[in-house]
């Protein structure tokens, strides 16, 4: 895809997560991994109004000051570019206010294994990291460490993450996180949900990697 295409296809992404209520107004941001810089979406700007080159671009190594744009880069653009740098393997950032996850989020509550999409984020979990202030290098590190051997985590009373290997990837894992949290907070409601033992989500992880999740078969 050229630079111009994954421009376009962020704003696309962006205004598709609105448009299914995954994400409202101007809350969320999108980034992507290209050659050595990331693409990311501009601050508190209506993504109806986006155009490809409001999209900045800042480098990934050297000095984040160096960004190019018409417009300031997302507020979140140090989490973004802290997990560009700290996992090679990924290749965009979706991070949204969505609703079960946030609700999640805001109680402290990590999802736990109560259904066995849970491992489609890399382990028996997803964590909620630790609070503080959008925006802040705190909230970076904290992030960074709650994302440990995982592609998704809640940002205390804020909202999610979502990562993956492409922009389409990522897309998919925030749709499934927001799925998973909407699932185990009705769970919450009528009792509580069977926990999946840490063997059984083993033996996800396992069929996963050999059935090829996501992937195209040739
Ligand atoms: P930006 O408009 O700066 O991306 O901020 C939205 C947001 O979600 C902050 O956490
Ligand atoms: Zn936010």
């Amino acid at each position: 895809m050229s630079e111009l295409e994954l421009r376009q296809a962020i704003i696309d992404q962006c205004r598709a997560m609105n448009a299914s209520g995954l994400n409202q107004g101007t809350s969320g941001n999108i980034s992507v991994r290209h050659g050595g810089r990331m693409l990311i979406t501009p601050s508190a700007i209506p993504y109806a109004g986006m155009t490809p080159e409001m999209i900045v671009s800042m480098p990934i190594e050297g000095d984040a000051s160096k960004w190019e744009g018409p417009k300031k880069p997302s507020v979140e653009w140090p989490f973004h570019l802290d997990i560009l740098r700290a996992r090679p393997e990924i290749g965009a950032v979706v991070h949204t206010h969505s609703t079960f996850a946030t609700i999640l989020a805001i109680a402290r509550k990590p999802i736990p294994a109560c259904h066995y999409m849970i491992a489609a984020f890399g382990g028996h979990d997803v964590r909620v990291c630790d609070y503080a202030r959008y925006g802040s290098k705190e909230l970076s590190e904290n992030v960074i460490k709650a994302l440990e051997e995982r592609s998704a985590c809640l940002i205390a009373n804020h909202g999610m993450i979502a990562t993956g290997p492409s922009l389409d990837k990522a897309m998919w894992a925030a749709v499934e996180l927001e799925t998973i949290a909407r699932q185990y907070y009705h769970s919450l409601l009528i009792g509580g949900p069977v926990i999946l033992s840490e063997e059984e989500i083993a033996g996800v992880l396992q069929g996963f990697a050999s059935y090829g999740l996501q992937e195209k078969r040739s």
